[in-house]
């Protein structure tokens, strides 16, 4: 580790005047995922600006469009819990329990798990070169080993994954993200908030330097009837998705009205294909429309030496979990919280 100044913000406008006065600043909240990219050496900042005294970033409000507002600091655990999360966004708050241990979701905030940094074992392994963390060195993860790695929107120059579980729900359910920084305040919808790698994997999301998550925000309909969460992962507790699926439905009269379906641990992001929702719509909530909705989504997939096998899992994991969602009472076993 290296040498670094620490300050504590008192508010939103301090902290980004705070990140603006050295290149290598960054902001911690948490910590979970900073700390230990410092420990490794992957991430080198000279001054962090500690964030976690910001009020304002502590609340999960209503919002006047019947939506919710999750505040950047609230933590994983308290989202997950919030009496209002669990009656309207059932979705995210499996998606989260989902998600590394108890212990760590008491720590870890919704805006930090939004920038958390890919698990690549090269990109955390400094004895090997790394496009992510080193723009050009190389990606030995192509030609390596790749178990874990992306089979969609990968480039030449990086087939990582985004390794979130929060964002896939989000992603589902439409969310977007409000920042704040030296420009003023903005608010990007979730389907554009993170990248593919292309040809600039060291640059994860659309984020500019100096600004700061303030809220999450959920729009009004967050599939409280017919939901689901499946994550599929080597242990039940405490690793990262193979493949992950949240699953949103809205049905009337025995049809889909409302179909949402986004991946994790395939791509550099949470994957979704509007087309495969479109043609759900109007279409019984049958296997075989899921099944042929699971194929538009995967088509296109491009696989390595050692991932091809996260085609078919996903795929299987699709209409299983469009299965679960239809009866949100019956999703076991992989859809419990982590230990
Ligand atoms: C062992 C382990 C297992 C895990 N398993 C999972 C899992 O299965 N699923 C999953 O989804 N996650 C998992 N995680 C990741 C965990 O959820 C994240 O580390 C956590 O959410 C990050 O939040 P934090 O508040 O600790 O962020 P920090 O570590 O404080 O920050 C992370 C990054 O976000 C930036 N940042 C934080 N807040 C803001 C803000 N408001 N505005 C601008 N920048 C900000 C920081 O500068 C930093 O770059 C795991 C983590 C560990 C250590
Ligand atoms: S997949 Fe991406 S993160 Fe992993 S080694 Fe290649 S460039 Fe680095």
């Amino acid at each position: 580790m290296n040498n670094f100044s620490y300050t504590q913000a008192k508010n939103r406008d301090d902290a980004i005047a705070l990140s603006g006065m050295g290149p290598g600043s960054q902001f911690i909240a948490g910590g979970t995922n900073l700390i230990d990219l410092m420990k490794y050496n992957i991430t080198r900042p000279n001054a962090l600006v500690d964030i976690n005294a910001i009020e304002d970033f502590h609340a999960i409000r209503e919002s006047a469009n019947g939506g919710l507002s999750l505040g950047a600091l609230v933590t994983n655990a308290a989202t997950a819990y919030h009496p209002l999360v669990e009656q309207r966004y059932p979705l995210l708050s499996r998606a989260i329990l989902a998600g590394a241990s108890a212990q760590i979701r008491n720590m870890a905030t919704n805006g930090g798990n939004l920038l958390q940094r890919t698990r690549c074992y090269y990109f955390y392994d400094t004895n090997t070169p790394c496009n992510k963390r080193e723009p050009g060195s190389g990606c030995p993860a192509i030609e390596g080993y790749n178990r874990t790695m992306a089979i969609m929107g990968t480039s030449e120059h990086c087939i990582a994954v985004f390794p979130s579980d929060m964002s896939v729900a989000l992603a589902a359910l439409n969310a977007s993200v409000q920042v704040s920084g030296p420009e003023g305040s903005r608010n990007i919808p979730f389907s554009d908030f993170h990248r593919l790698p292309g040809n600039t994997p060291h640059i994860d999301n659309c984020m500019s330097r100096n600004e700061l998550i303030t809220s999450i925000e959920l729009p009004a309909n967050g599939f409280s009837n017919h939901y689901s969460y499946l994550k599929i992962r080597d242990r039940n507790s405490y690793a990262f998705a193979l493949v992950s699926v949240a699953t949103g439905l809205e049905l009337e009269e025995g049809v889909i009205k409302n179909a949402r379906i986004a991946l994790g641990g395939v791509a550099h992001k949470p994957w979704r294909v509007k087309e495969a929702e479109d043609f759900l719509q109007n279409k019984e909530p049958a296997a075989e429309n899921f099944w042929y909705a699971a194929e538009m989504i995967l088509k296109g997939a491009k696989t390595f030496q050692f991932n091809a096998f996260k085609v078919e899992l996903a795929k299987r994991a699709i209409v299983r979990n469009c299965i679960m969602a239809l009866n949100p009472e019956c999703q076991l076993p992989g859809a419990q919280a982590s230990a």
